[in-house]
């Protein structure tokens, strides 16, 4: 068995000086992905700085938008009357998400930091330039049905696997992080990165910073929303595509329109130009399968995973018909 030390701080200022006087520290608070990660070896931190004596757990309505803390629970925020009132988008993809015992210990801020769950990657003598950089990507020629078809490089071709995060990115929200340099604002749709050479850094967080808590704008996403997680077995499962629709219609008219998917990006997938087709159209299926195309234009998958094109598709579809349909 390796060793760690484990420490408990009680501000952010003692973990943030904890993480980043350690090049091989992590926090740790719900631990449902890192100890998977430290048993089957991928992950060996030396120091876990454990947060959960934190003051993060507040979810509550500002001015202008709702704040939810870091280590509020995903189980939660999921039933909580402010998320279903304001942003039943993301109380519908946080119960799509893991299983209730999970959601019970999983955290907002390590829903975001959750790792890849691609098998090349959980299983450490295999290539993987994301576990071990330079070693080679198993699942570029291999077993490739769950990874990505929107934006992967030639090193990694992994997806994020949050379902949390798509909402977060449909919804606009901003992550708040404090670190050495002191606090920032990071927009969710920044947050994660696209693997490009560097597959190994999976988001825009720099050494030592701490994830505090989100902050979701307000806006008219309150009704026609829908959450569509297609996958290999009812729960327990992570996407194979997932799309998180918001429309805000207006008589017959959509007045504005938020998509993104999940399952096909090493992020959460934003669909500008689909929403763009969207706003002030009919709210019909000729223009719900209008924006289908677009969306999925630019997609190109490998030799196991190209069935999520037209599945993609056809979610896409399936969630606008049901988020319209919704009184
Ligand atoms: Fe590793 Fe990424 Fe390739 Fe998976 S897709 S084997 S995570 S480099």
């Amino acid at each position: 068995m390796r060793q760690f030390t484990y420490l408990r701080p009680s501000t952010s200022k003692a973990a943030i000086d904890a993480l980043s006087k350690d090049p091989n520290a992590q926090f740790i608070a719900g631990g449902t992905n890192l100890i998977d990660l430290m048993k089957k070896g991928v992950m060996a931190p030396e120091k876990l700085v454990d947060i959960n004596n934190l003051p993060l757990k507040e979810i509550k309505k500002q001015t202008g938008n709702l704040h939810i803390g870091a280590l509020a629970l995903n189980s939660d925020v999921s039933e909580n009357k402010l998320v279903t009132q304001y942003h039943p988008l993301l109380s519908l993809a946080l119960k799509a998400g893991a299983s209730a015992q999970l959601r019970n210990m999983a955290t907002v801020g390590g829903n975001m930091l959750q790792r890849t769950r691609c098998f090349y990657f959980y299983e450490p003598s295999l290539p993987c330039n994301k576990r071990e950089p330079g070693s080679g990507c198993g699942a570029l020629e291999g077993v490739n049905r769950m990874h990505a078809i929107f934006g992967w490089s030639d090193k990694c071709i992994a997806v994020h696997p949050s379902d949390m995060a798509i909402a977060m990115v449909a919804l606009d929200a901003s992550v708040l992080v404090y670190g050495p340099k002191g606090n920032r604002r990071i927009p969710f749709q920044d947050f994660h990165r696209l693997p490009g050479d560097t597959p190994e850094k999976d988001n825009s967080l720099e050494k030592g910073e701490l994830v505090m808590g989100v902050e979701i704008p307000d806006g008219p996403f309150t009704k026609n929303v829908h959450y569509l997680k297609v996958r290999d077995r009812a729960s327990y499962a992570f996407a194979l595509v997932s799309v998180a629709a918001a429309l805000n219609i207006s008589g017959k008219t959509i007045k504005d329109a938020r998509l993104a998917m999940g399952g096909v990006a090493h992020k959460p997938w934003r669909l500008l130009d689909a929403e763009k087709a969207l706003i002030g159209k009919p709210a019909t299926e000729e223009t719900f399968k209008q924006a289908a195309d677009i969306a999925m234009r630019g997609a190109k998958g490998f030799k196991y995973n190209s069935f999520k094109i037209p599945m993609g598709k056809n979610a896409i579809l399936d969630a606008l018909k049901t988020a319209a349909a919704k009184v």
